[in-house]
């Protein structure tokens, strides 16, 4: 359904209110870098650019073109592709439908939801989906139809999320945590991080194009600072950041549980770290 909305060039992206007459600026109004074309959101604009990144999902060689029929046409093909997992491949069309919910999001709500979520999000709103189409249906029978999900039932392939992409998700870092200082007023800053090949990528972005759409906005806050410094450091000398890390997926904290105290194990780890 939202494939042909897309495709019929029904919604009200601001080129279409164009095309009806309406007066309306051209330029997207996320990254005020282009037209804002339903291609553009989709596909070129940085949210959608990251999302797909996140997928990691084979994108075309030279990038998603101006043409949203050709762009279309290589994620269709794609839902048949067997070189891609089964659940990534159903969630497309929920990927394509949250870009453009996330889009909205922003310019009338002036919310912006977490790109990683909307990609979980897709993929578990494409496996309900699924099994929904695959449960027997009893309506013949005049009573209410019960869909459980059994025990087939599994989450979505998070961990393929988490481990594929180590890269992204430092850079991912790097950026909300230079926005944050940014916004704190922190002029000079020393950042360590353990992941290697995230500050060479920084250091050196020509050389890795996969990242561009992290490395391009690392590169456009930068400048905003008095001086910043790019340090690696051992996995080992980062033992306390990495357990709070830790212990956020493995005890399901969705918040940030540090200010009110954290939990009783960190406390004497801390203490620990002193008498080292
Ligand atoms: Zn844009």
């Amino acid at each position: 359904m939202f494939l042909w909305r897309a495709l019929s060039g029904a919604l009200a992206v601001s080129v279409c209110l164009q095309a009806h007459g309406m007066n309306t600026d051209l330029t997207c109004s996320l990254c005020q870098d282009a037209i804002e074309s339903i291609s553009h959101v989709l596909f070129q604009c940085w949210p959608a650019r990251e999302v797909w990144e996140i997928t990691n999902i084979p994108m075309p060689n030279q990038g998603f073109t101006d043409s949203l029929h050709d762009n279309l046409a290589f994620i269709l093909k794609l839902m048949s592709n067997d070189g891609v997992s089964l659940n990534m491949r159903m969630a497309i069309p929920w990927i394509l439908w949250g870009i453009w919910k996330h889009r909205n999001g922003i310019k009338y709500a002036g919310t912006q939801g977490d790109l990683n979520a909307l990609v979980t999000h897709a993929l578990e709103e494409a496996e309900v989906w699924n099994k929904l189409m695959e449960a027997p249906s009893h309506s013949s029978s005049g009573r209410a139809t019960v869909i459980r999900l059994d025990s087939r039932w599994s989450k979505p392939p998070l961990e393929m999320l988490k481990s594929s992409n180590r890269i992204a998700a430092e850079l991912r870092g790097f950026l909300w945590m230079l926005h944050s200082l940014y916004d704190l007023h922190l002029n000079n800053i020393e950042v360590w991080s353990d992941c290697n090949a995230a500050v060479e990528a920084i250091i050196d972005s020509p050389n890795w194009p996969r990242y561009h759409s992290y490395l391009d906005r690392i590169h456009r806050l930068l400048p905003q600072f008095g001086k910043v410094i790019f340090k690696v450091s051992s996995t080992k000398a980062n033992g306390i950041a990495r357990e709070i890390a830790l212990s956020v997926t493995r005890d399901g904290r969705g918040q940030s549980y540090l200010a009110r105290g954290g939990p009783v194990w960190l406390q004497s780890r801390i203490d620990e770290e002193k008498r080292r």
